[in-house]
């Protein structure tokens, strides 16, 4: 059965052949297909042309018939092709050409760098194997003694074939049987073409892979061998055991600083800042507890020092016993508030200096000497434990004996023990005066029974701390305190050498308007002389005039004598140190020295130098309102403690900062700074100078005066009790809808409203809403009722607003109206 039968089968025409093919299917069915096969025309190439292809179609196309013109039309293009197609071999055998040289110069750097490579391994490997021989020679001439020879016998048993198999076997063995022999010839022939050496360029065989890593792993290995090996012949001697050093530590040291002085590397520093939770750079400098705990970390001891090189040239040297003489002893009176520190003071001084130079009024310079027979006795007339504290933490131990007053009438409290405290830390002998004998209800064994709880065991008690039992306001039991005092100094044996450059400590300063910078000053050493060049704190100056307590002029100044030095260049703080110095550069060169490095300090304080820190730090400072405040006041102590008193001021929401605070007037800079960071200046006992006030009405700033502590503080709670934020109160009062908007000239743009709940107000708040989204909050410039300006338009009624400072108003948009109530909150 065919498909085909009586039809003529659908081919091609022409030249094609045709054949059939039987094709065979399931179930033993076929059929018979016809399959044509188009013939290929074979053209004879024209001559003058040169190629094939397209030359022959194109000649059989003008056996075809093609007109000259056409013919000619077409040899130009083929001509055309034929130029372009030599173009492009040129450019593809340039290309080629490049490449090649570009493969020539990559495969010479490759050969190049594998020369080197090689030449390196072969020196390790040399070394190595030279390693390997004096060891094998030594082990040899070890074991030569002990009778073996030196020549190698072959293992037992080994038959002829061995050596010759294990050679065949050794790395550098070339193959030796026939079979063998065939296969190097076909890895021969076929490494020949590309090259021999060639072949390494790029590619890495096995075999030099396996070769170059042995030996690579062998000289590695041969070389912590051998570091190994020196490691243990200079175990005893090498650097395994570290050195301790003592680290000399000043306020702040610079992290690439403190690695040098414990000569550690500077990355095992910060790494060790870093276990630490702190971040820092070798630049960053950091406090000096931090530094301690790294030098402790490294097992280094630790010296804490102040002083700089710079320092050095200030006279440390120890007075020599013959120079020494008594001193005065100097006193402070301490205790808790109102048990008659300040009477006691009054009381002492004013029987002395009844008892002394008449009609005295002495002048209040924060220290003053009363006579108690042959000797004299210093008293320091700032009570409270934060000038105490204070001047300790600046270095400054002037104290030689405390007075611990106690009210009998009252008992120990807690600023008692406080000062119990500061005493004990600072090392400092009591004197324990009962005051108040004369007040009714007066029980000075109870005293005695309380200070025993707190460990202070009074003479009375038989303890070895002197009670005296004292009435400041009628003056009994003076005389016997001030003996009790002369019989401790006695005991301390208090002396100093007079002989030598000054040495003392800042009990006040103040900027004085007629004088200048003064300080009372507490001679601790040496004399103080006019004349001198000193350094104080980071001040220096040359002492122009002196001035004891009872306001008279002295040319000089000895041991425990207090005085008032003018002649500073700047106001110094209490507790700094008075050093004389030789000249006026090095006074100047330590006070910058100084300057600078209180400056660096505070800045690594400043610094959160830890992330939680940062974070804590960011927390704080979003959910805490501040107000900030400057404080000027007349004498350092009075500053300090305003700043004491204001930082205690606050809660977890509002907290008061003293940006600054300073002795002498309100200067124009204290207002500048007040105005910058919008805060009020403070002036305790002090005024603002002319050109602070205008400047401060100029600018806005608020100046408050005061002369009490409590009135001070009392009005800053209020303040602060001011910026209790949730408190704030927000009523809607109305809503108006544009209308229209007009443009007035001068005025901007301005809505025509209606209002449509409540009131619109003048005075108060207003936000643009638009599709219920704020677009804008502020303020009206306008609210017109026809033509007049009016304070309110009622529901119901049209109106033309304008915002202050606002102009993108549309048709359609909404006007809320709010006021604003606050609700006053207080601080506890
Ligand atoms: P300070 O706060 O420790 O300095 O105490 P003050 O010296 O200001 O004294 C507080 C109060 O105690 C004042 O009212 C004094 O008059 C009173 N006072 C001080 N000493 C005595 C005293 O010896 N007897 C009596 N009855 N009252 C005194």
């Amino acid at each position: 059965m065919s498909d085909t039968d009586g039809k003529k089968p659908l081919g091609l025409s022409g030249g094609a052949r045709s054949g059939q093919v039987k094709q065979s299917f399931a179930r033993g069915r076929t059929k018979n297909v016809v399959v044509e096969t188009k013939r290929k025309r074979v053209m004879a190439p024209k001559p003058g042309t040169n190629t094939a292809a397209q030359a022959s179609a194109q000649g059989s196309k003008s056996k075809a018939g093609a007109t000259d013109a056409e013919m000619q039309r077409r040899l130009r293009a083929l001509q055309m092709a034929k130029a372009q197609e030599a173009e492009d071999a040129e450019r593809r055998k340039r290309e080629e050409e490049e490449r090649a040289a570009d493969r020539e110069r990559r495969r010479a750097e490759a050969e190049a760098k594998e020369r080197e490579e090689r030449e390196r391994e072969e020196l390790i490997k040399q070394k190595a194997e030279e390693d390997e021989r004096r060891k094998r020679e030594a082990e040899e001439a070890r074991n030569r003694p002990a009778g073996a020879p030196a020549a190698a016998t072959p293992p037992a048993g080994g038959d002829a074939g061995q050596p010759q198999r294990q050679r065949n076997l050794g790395p550098d063995a070339r193959p030796g049987g026939p079979g063998n022999d065939a296969k190097r010839k076909r890895d021969d022939d076929s490494g020949k073409p590309r090259g021999g050496d060639n072949r390494r360029s790029g590619k890495l065989t096995v075999n030099q892979a396996l070769r170059g890593g042995e030996g690579r792993t062998r000289s590695l290995a041969s070389m912590r061998r051998k570091q190994e090996r020196q490691r243990q012949k200079g175990g005893s001697s090498g650097p395994q055991e570290k050195v301790m050093r003592t680290v000399q530590l000043p306020e702040a040291i610079t992290v690439a600083e403190l690695a040098n002085r414990m000569t550690e590397r500077v990355a095992d520093v910060v790494k060790s800042l870093m276990q630490n939770g702190i971040m820092a750079t070798q630049t960053q400098t950091i406090d000096a507890d931090t530094a301690e705990l790294i030098i402790e970390e490294f097992g280094h001891k630790i010296q804490r020092v102040s002083d700089a090189d710079v320092e050095q040239v200030i006279d440390a040297a120890d007075d020599k016993a013959e120079d020494l003489k008594p001193r005065p002893p100097v006193i402070t009176i301490m205790g808790h508030v109102d048990h008659g520190k300040t009477s006691l003071l009054d009381a002492i001084r004013n029987a002395r200096v009844q008892a002394g130079e008449a009609g005295g009024i002495t002048q209040h310079i924060g220290a003053y000497q009363v006579k108690q027979g042959d000797t004299a006795l210093t008293f320091l007339d700032t009570p409270g434990h934060a000038a105490f504290t204070s001047m300790r933490a600046r270095g400054a131990q002037v104290t030689d004996i405390v007075i611990l007053v106690v009210a009998a009438d009252d008992a120990v409290m807690p600023q008692t023990i406080e000062a119990i405290n500061h005493a004990k830390a600072a090392g400092v002998p009591m004197i324990v005066a009962i005051n108040k004998i004369d007040a009714p209800g007066a029980d000075p064994d109870k005293v005695r029974a309380d200070l025993l709880r707190q460990e202070v065991i009074v003479e009375k008690m038989s303890g070895d701390v002197q009670d005296v039992e004292v009435s400041a306001l009628k003056g009994d039991g003076l005389d016997q305190l001030l003996e009790a005092i002369a019989l401790q100094a006695e005991i301390l044996e208090l002396k100093a050498n007079p002989g030598r450059a000054a040495l003392g400590a800042v009990i006040e300063a103040k900027l004085d308007v007629g004088r200048g910078p003064v300080a009372t000053v507490l001679v601790q050493n040496g004399t103080l002389n006019t004349g001198d060049i000193f350094v104080v704190g980071e001040q220096w100056g040359k002492v122009r005039a002196m001035e004891n307590d009872q306001g008279k002029r002295v040319k000089a100044a000895g041991p425990s004598v207090p005085v008032e030095v003018l002649g500073i260049n700047g106001t110094p703080q209490a507790g700094d140190v008075l050093n004389v110095v030789r000249s006026e550069a090095q006074a100047r060169e330590i006070a910058a020295f100084r300057e600078q490095q209180s400056k660096d300090k505070r800045a690594a304080l400043g610094a959160a130098t830890t992330l939680d820190q940062l974070l804590a730090k960011a927390k704080a400072d979003e959910s805490v309102s501040e107000l900030s405040l400057v404080v000027k006041a007349d004498v350092q102590g009075s500053a300090e403690a305003i700043a004491q008193a204001l930082e205690k001021v606050g809660n977890e929401e509002v907290r008061v900062r003293v940006l600054h605070s300073g002795v002498g007037a309100i200067t124009e800079s204290d207002i500048t700074l007040a105005e910058a960071s919008k805060t009020p200046v403070i002036g305790f006992n002090v005024r603002a100078n002319a050109p602070a006030r205008a400047a401060a009405n100029q600018k806005g700033v608020e100046i408050r005066y005061y002369s009490v502590i409590y009135d001070l503080v009392d009005d800053v709670k209020q303040a602060a009790s001011g910026l209790l934020s949730a408190e704030i109160k927000e009523n809607f009062i109305g809503y108006a809808e544009i209308k229209e908007v007009f443009r007035v000239t001068g005025v901007g743009n301005v809505a025509g409203c209606l209002v449509t709940e409540g009131v619109a107000r003048r005075s108060a708040g207003v936000r643009l809403l638009r599709d219920d989204v704020v677009v804008h909050e502020g303020t009206l410039k306008t609210l017109k009722r026809f033509k007049d300006e009016v304070k309110e338009v009622q529901s119901g009624q049209e109106c033309g607003m304008a915002f202050e400072r606002y102009d993108d108003i549309r048709v359609g948009d909404v006007i809320e109206i709010f006021e604003r109530e606050e609700v006053e909150r207080t601080l506890a």
